[in-house]
């Protein structure tokens, strides 16, 4: 009895031995990938492997040297698919999902005023937005979107459905001066903001923002209260800045150059403002952005589909801008699909610039990614595999027709990649979507929701 006691007791701590020296363990390994980093080098790891422990990324690299060094609870095995950074979406209005394709076709002031503001006037609320948000978060974790940073009302509900999906956010309450459905004035929506920015100051996924609408949307002293707002909780500020060629005019009657030099007349840039669109800005304007430490969200898509214009995208690279990708709202896009917004990206420079070298898949991969998370000031925590590194990467299948064959990973990616050829998303180290299938939301009933509402838009917008 004695002898077999001690003979259990010495297995055991052989066997613990063994691990100590051998392995480490860790919650999870995605294993045997084409693993694309976008770290500063531009590592291709083929097959690596990036092993998981908790929220943040303990290691990326060989699939030998991870196997070697850890043990994973759970394993996602990648073989012949990517494993990258999830996307990061600059520029959105998530529940605007509700609005896909209810009036296209228009230029940006028709379709803001004759459309989207008044069918947001009869139909925005906080139910409105939680089913609208669950459904943006859906359609992004099955699209391989990590991070979205987003402008709308009743932010603290889609902050709510974020967290719930699992997704990670920049979320701007909107400041507007005319009333909408969650403020009667901006004094209101900035008291708003402020509860808001309280709430969720310290969440892991939720990122708090003031998000002044535009200029021609607001005055000069709402803008500037909206700014000061986020300095003082250190939260970032999210604007449309200069997205069609008509709000020159409006910087000029307020005595101003240009947008962006109007802006920075207010004392409104610098370091966390992130500027949607910007197509419409000069040398001079690039500059002051680069000075002031601005990013820059551009969003092909929605720029062609309104026809707003083509925004500098080679200047600002240049000029070493922190540039990243958006989509805009559903409602001008029509969908919130990254790997078509790089697709768009490099094709529409190229095209405006006759220049078939402009943004190439590496760059417009770039944007998607760590330049996203740069241009929103989460470069440290999010946009690469690196270690130290939140657990926000997705799993990319290479095996439909369209990718076959594959010579450069990369150019797959931005050329012939579709949402719907992700496979598995995580975020913070938690696996949102696995072999296509959802976890945190009721897909079925998530659709069945937003065709609900949809009926009511129907009838709110029907004269
Ligand atoms: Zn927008």
């Amino acid at each position: 009895m004695t002898r077999t006691v001690a003979i259990v007791a010495m297995v055991a701590g052989a066997l613990a031995v063994v691990s100590a020296q051998g392995q480490r363990q860790v919650s999870l390994l995605v294993t045997n990938g084409i693993v694309v980093t976008m770290d500063g080098g531009g590592r291709v790891i083929s097959p690596g492997s990036v092993a998981i422990d908790g929220t943040d990324i303990v290691a990326v690299d060989t699939a030998d040297a991870i196997r070697q060094q850890f043990r994973g609870r759970d394993t996602i095995d990648a073989a012949g698919q990517v494993v990258m950074p999830g996307l990061v979406n600059t520029h959105t209005h998530a529940p605007m999902v509700l609005y896909r394709g209810l009036a296209d076709d228009l230029a940006l002031m028709d379709w803001l005023n004759n459309y989207m503001f008044p069918a947001e006037a009869k139909t925005v609320s906080p139910e409105f937005v939680r089913a609208g948000t669950r459904l943006a978060a859906l359609e992004m974790i099955e699209s391989g979107t990590t991070t979205f940073a987003d402008m709308y009302y009743f932010e603290e509900e889609i902050a709510k459905e974020t967290k719930a999906a699992g997704l990670r956010g920049v979320l701007g309450e909107t400041v507007i001066q005319f009333p909408v459905a969650d403020a009667k004035t901006p004094a209101d929506a900035l008291a708003r903001a402020e509860t808001f920015i309280k709430a969720y100051q310290h969440d892991p996924l939720i990122t708090p923002a003031v998000a002044p609408h535009a200029i021609y949307t607001n005055d000069g002293p709402t803008l500037k209260a909206a700014r000061e707002l986020s300095k003082k909780y250190n939260v970032p500020t999210l604007i449309h800045v200069a997205e069609t060629q008509s709000e020159a005019m409006t910087a000029r009657e307020r005595g101003a150059a240009s947008v962006v030099a109007y802006l920075d007349g207010l004392g409104f840039l610098g370091p966390g403002v992130v500027a949607a669109h910007a197509v419409w800005v000069n040398d001079a304007d690039i500059a002051i952005l680069k000075s002031r430490g601005v990013g820059v969200s551009h969003n092909p898509e929605s720029n062609m589909k309104l026809a707003s214009g083509v925004a500098p995208v080679r200047a600002y690279l240049a000029a070493d801008v922190a540039i990243g990708l958006g989509t805009d709202g559903a409602a001008s896009n029509n969908d919130l699909d990254m790997f078509e917004a790089m697709r768009m990206a490099s094709m529409l420079q190229k095209v405006a610039s006759s220049d078939p070298t402009a943004v190439s898949a590496k760059t417009a991969l770039r944007m998607a990614t760590i330049g996203g998370a740069r241009a929103l000031g989460m470069e440290r925590q999010i946009g690469s595999l690196e270690r130290g590194k939140h657990a926000d990467l997705i799993v990319v299948s290479m095996s439909a027709a369209r990718q076959t064959p594959m010579y450069d990973p990369i150019s797959h990616l931005v050329y012939v990649t579709r949402g719907d050829d992700v496979r598995t998303t995580i975020v913070n180290g938690k696996v949102l979507m696995r072999n296509r299938k959802v976890t945190t939301l009721d897909a079925a009933a998530v659709l069945k929701d937003a065709n609900m509402w949809a009926e009511k838009v129907r009838a709110a917008v029907a004269r």
